[in-house]
């Protein structure tokens, strides 16, 4: 039996064989953990019907993986040089295809439609390219998509924004954009030495749930992300400032206040104490206001 792809030895003779030289601007940082791999793939809870989506699939050593357990597998790669390497590493999976092009570009739903007929349990799982995380999450999660969820590793600072709580240092308007499509919690930290080359950063994974229903009812869903993002647009400023200077206008100084006041939310309080069912009621109000 052949080596897995992610077992260092077997991963330093791909890449050795096909001359491969890792480009940092398109975040790539290969695992060689065949543990951490498994991890990532049970936090998906695959069953033999499930399909995966991944972003990213390097030389393959998650896609591998991800073959073991799920029906279909479908990868979006956009460097070119990875297609023969991929081709060669993944013979044995038939029910893998590799998509060449760039996430952020691609039509996942009718990917969906076209390649995962009949599946009716479908998983996003990868390991990001850092430099694009968040464009990344919000594209999957904005799109409606029909997926249970998505498993992915990122920078664990991020990770850590993602998931936090209202009161706590990491808490803003990533937190609620992200939690406002899917209920979100770190499910594992990954040290530097799993990665080829090793990234700067420290890693974590994250597991968001996707939400049948939004947690609140938002007349306008544009304007309530525009409160939130003004409402934390400078930390340490009371949301009355962050709101005044940052969304309505000195001019309407009063109706930020009554609006404040009317949504029960006291002006000193600061846009990191507020949950999002208070933005919620906040918005709704100071849509009414402006
Ligand atoms: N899955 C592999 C692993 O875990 O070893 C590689 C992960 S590496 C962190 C990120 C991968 O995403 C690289 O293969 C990189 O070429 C690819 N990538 C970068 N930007 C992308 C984009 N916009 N769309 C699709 N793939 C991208």
């Amino acid at each position: 039996m052949e080596r897995d792809i992610a077992v260092p030895s077997r991963t330093r003779e791909i890449l050795e064989k096909h001359g491969f030289s890792f480009k940092k601007s398109l975040g790539q940082n290969f695992l060689i953990d065949t543990n951490i791999l498994r991890n990532i793939v049970d936090f998906a809870n695959l069953t033999e019907g499930s399909g995966a989506i991944e972003i990213g699939p390097g030389i393959g050593a998650l896609t591998e993986q991800l073959a073991k357990k799920a029906e279909k597998v479908v990868a979006f790669e956009i460097d070119q040089r990875l297609l023969p390497i991929l081709n060669e590493t993944l013979a044995p999976y038939k029910h893998v295809e590799i998509i060449h092009q760039d996430i952020l570009e691609a039509e996942v739903r009718s990917m969906i439609e076209e390649k995962m007929q009949g599946i009716k349990d479908i998983m996003v799982v990868a390991n990001l390219p850092y430099y694009v995380t968040t464009p990344i999450l919000m594209k999957l999660l904005t799109e409606n998509l029909p997926v249970r969820g998505i498993v992915v590793m990122l920078q664990k600072e991020v990770a850590d924004r993602i998931a936090a709580r209202p009161g706590t240092k990491d808490y803003g308007s990533l937190s609620i954009a992200i939690q406002y499509y899917s209920e979100a919690e770190v499910v594992m930290t990954v040290p530097k030495t799993v990665f080829v080359p090793k990234p700067n950063v420290d890693s974590a994974v994250i597991r968001l749930t996707l939400r049948t229903k939004p947690p609140v009812q938002l007349t306008d869903e544009k304007f309530f992300f525009e409160v939130v993002r003004a409402s934390f647009a400078q930390r340490r400023k009371t949301i009355y400032n962050n709101l005044v200077h940052n969304l309505a206008g000195k001019e309407k100084k009063e109706q930020v206040t009554l609006a404040l006041e009317k949504a029960n939310i006291e002006a000193k309080r600061r846009g990191e104490t507020l949950s999002m069912e208070e933005f919620a009621q906040l918005s709704e109000v100071l849509k009414k206001y402006l």
